[in-house]
């Protein structure tokens, strides 16, 4: 690992624009506005660990106001809107946020720590999920189904948007994230609360903004910012709020379920996982290891089907090892903002105390520090950074195996046979990601059936299309995302017996 130069960093033009503003508001119905009880919070640069701005602290009446003004949208002229103008809008807004899309980047650096050159990357991902959700607007159908009735009774079913959904965002990478649940809301004709964390907020907020300039009306997304435990509660809890979209951890996930149970809320769930990546001695090894790494290390390993537990098979370890020290060398660590830099920060002071106490956790349970477990000090010092780190010798039954780190540590954990691989990846409560790297396609498709988790790739680690979608099972929560599957949970399906 080496660390990229540390320059002085400025944000471009426009983000700087909006940056500068003395206060981030709400965002409700169409306008910028106050928390009723003037309250604010700071948010922080993670580079430098500086106040970069000062938010809305929203609460439950503002949550109130923003749902009002959903719903007040939800029955009004929008519900009129066509298929064919809500594709058109889709279509719009990925014009205008292609435009816009470096102002966002920048924002997001500075907000949540991720490189500038990761972020210009996910462009094209959101590109594809915008259009994605303009040809979802056009394909919503229901049935003619067949009957056992007397007489001439028609039956069929009809699919109408939901209402209002809460949508609670993690800070992990709010930008495209929201996409999932902004892009639905508008193809389906349902509105939106959108409550980001409160660690990285700001690309919700200034995406908001944008796609009111660019059409979508007052009321349909609206942004309160805030707590988890007041804003987000709120929401989870709001009997006006018909659907709750959640991407966090498994804890803040059961609170969710709870608070929603007063009105049934349809719930999708996107939680915390602890994803095997399974390395088999036949692996093209040229590939395997930067995969192998990037799927923990990329954006500091703050994302939740990171493959931290690196199942190699036990002849080529010592090998693999070796490549992946080497590969180590290349991560370039640094802000945000410079082009050079490969690794972020963590997100805050709180992550990295986590993320180090579970340094020292994997040492004490007596596995090998291979490399990093430190914070990065000198004209890194103020930020939240610390060294890349890889553990050799883990066992399945230790903590670093079993928890979710969420930050930049890989834990090698030796293998003798494909099924033992299996039974180690299986043995976790969580069930989100995984992986195999074979050049066989036999032992590929047998681990892929064998493991019991919502996503599987094979030679590869990461790719997300919503035309294929992902998921997770077991503590990682449920609810497809991407394909029609989707957009069916921000519908109901209404029978209809027709008596002609
Ligand atoms: P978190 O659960 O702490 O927070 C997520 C969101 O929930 C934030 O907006 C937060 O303010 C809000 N929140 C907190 N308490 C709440 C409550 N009681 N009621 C309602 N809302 C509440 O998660 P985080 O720390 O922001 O993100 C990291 C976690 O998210 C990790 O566990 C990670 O695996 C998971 N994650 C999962 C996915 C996925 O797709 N499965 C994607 C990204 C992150």
């Amino acid at each position: 690992m080496t660390t990229t130069s540390q320059q002085n960093l400025a944000p471009s033009e426009q983000a700087q624009g909006f940056l500068s503003r003395d206060e981030h508001h709400l965002f409700i119905d169409g306008e910028k506005v106050p928390a009723t009880s003037g309250k604010t919070m700071t948010t922080l640069n993670p580079s430098t660990g500086e106040v970069l701005a000062r938010l809305a602290a929203g609460d439950q009446s503002d949550v109130d106001r923003a749902v009002l003004a959903a719903r007040k949208a939800f029955k009004g002229q929008w519900s009129t809107w066509t298929p064919y103008e809500r594709q058109a809008l889709l279509m719009r807004v990925a014009q205008v946020l292609d435009e816009r899309f470096e102002e966002l980047v920048h924002i997001e650096a500075m907000d949540m720590g991720a490189p500038v050159s990761r972020l210009r990357n996910t462009k094209a991902t959101l590109m594809k999920m915008l259009s994605f959700f303009a040809s979802q607007a056009m394909s919503i159908t229901g049935e003619t189904l067949m009957n056992g009735l007397p007489g001439d009774v028609t039956t069929m079913t009809l699919k109408a948007p939901v209402g209002v959904v809460g949508g609670i965002i993690p800070w992990n990478g709010p930008l495209n994230g929201q996409f999932w649940i902004v892009g639905a809301v508008l193809a389906s004709g349902c509105t939106a609360v959108l409550k980001p964390a409160s660690e990285a907020s700001l690309s919700v907020l200034r995406v908001a903004e944008i796609l009111h300039e660019a059409g979508v009306p007052a009321g349909v997304i609206n942004v309160v910012t805030g707590s988890g435990k007041e804003a987000g509660h709120a929401l989870a809890a709001h009997p006006d709020v018909d659907r709750i979209a959640f991407t966090g951890s498994t804890q803040t996930g059961r609170s969710i379920i709870q608070a929603s149970t007063a009105n049934i809320k349809k719930l999708q769930l996107e939680l915390g996982g602890k994803s095997a990546d399974i390395v088999c001695a036949d692996a093209d090894l040229e590939k395997a290891v930067p995969g192998a790494a990037m799927g923990v290390f990329a954006n500091s390993g703050q994302i939740c089907f990171a493959g931290t537990r690196v199942l190699v098979q036990r002849s080529i370890v010592d090998e693999f090892t070796e490549r992946l020290l080497a590969y180590m060398e290349t991560l370039r660590v640094g802000r945000s903002l410079d082009a050079a830099t490969t690794l972020g920060p963590v997100i805050s002071q709180s992550q990295l105390d986590t993320v180090l106490s579970y340094i020292d956790i994997g040492q004490n349970e007596g596995a090998e520090l291979l490399c990093g477990g430190q914070r990065l000090e000198g004209e890194l010092g103020s930020g939240y950074f610390m060294q890349p780190s890889v553990f050799g010798g883990v066992t399945n039954e230790m903590r670093i195996a079993r928890e979710e780190i969420f930050g930049p540590v890989l834990s090698i954990m030796p293998f003798d046979d494909v099924d033992e691989a299996i039974a180690i990846a299986n043995d976790s409560e969580y069930g989100l990601g995984g992986a195999v790297w074979s050049q066989s396609l036999s032992t590929a498709l047998r681990v892929v059936q064998g493991v019991h988790t919502g996503t599987m790739w094979v030679n590869c680690y990461g790719y997300i299309d919503p035309l294929v979608g992902f998921s997770g099972t077991k503590l990682s929560g449920y609810g497809y995302k991407g394909t029609a599957a989707h957009m069916d949970t921000y519908l109901y399906t209404k029978s209809v017996y027709m008596q002609l």
